[in-house]
């Protein structure tokens, strides 16, 4: 997709240091963290949502990294977001999962 944001940082032509890579995905930091520890983990291949993943091996191996990467950043306890969809608050259409860390969570409520 050449007006994807996230893809033009798959292809290197968006300069971005990258925490973690393989032949499947790229994980790097979030150009505006919410909390000292946020990590956006995206596959290399350009899925819109997860809906569009769905049936994909894709997911399994995200996941997986997720874990990894957040043991490599020493969390012991983060939280893990997907945004699916423009009322849900996804703004970059490229299937991501945003890590989240060292920030007292304000969740469940009460
Ligand atoms: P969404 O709202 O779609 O779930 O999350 C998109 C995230 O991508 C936002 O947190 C936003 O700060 C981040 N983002 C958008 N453009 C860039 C970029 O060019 N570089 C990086 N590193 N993050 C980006
Ligand atoms: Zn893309």
């Amino acid at each position: 997709m050449s007006d994807c944001i996230f893809c033009k940082i798959v292809n290197r032509e968006i300069d971005t240091e990258l925490i973690y890579e393989d032949s499947k995905i790229i994980a790097f930091n979030d150009i505006s963290p919410v909390a000292p520890v946020h990590i956006l983990v995206i596959p290399k291949e350009h899925f819109p949502t997860i809906e569009d993943a769905k049936d994909s091996d894709i997911l399994s191996h995200l996941f997986s990294k997720v874990v990894e990467i957040a043991k490599m950043k020493n969390l012991e306890d983060y939280r893990l977001i997907i945004n699916k969809g423009e009322k849900a608050g996804q703004t970059v259409f490229h299937l991501h999962i945003h890590i989240i860390g060292k920030r007292d969570l304000k969740w469940p409520p009460g």
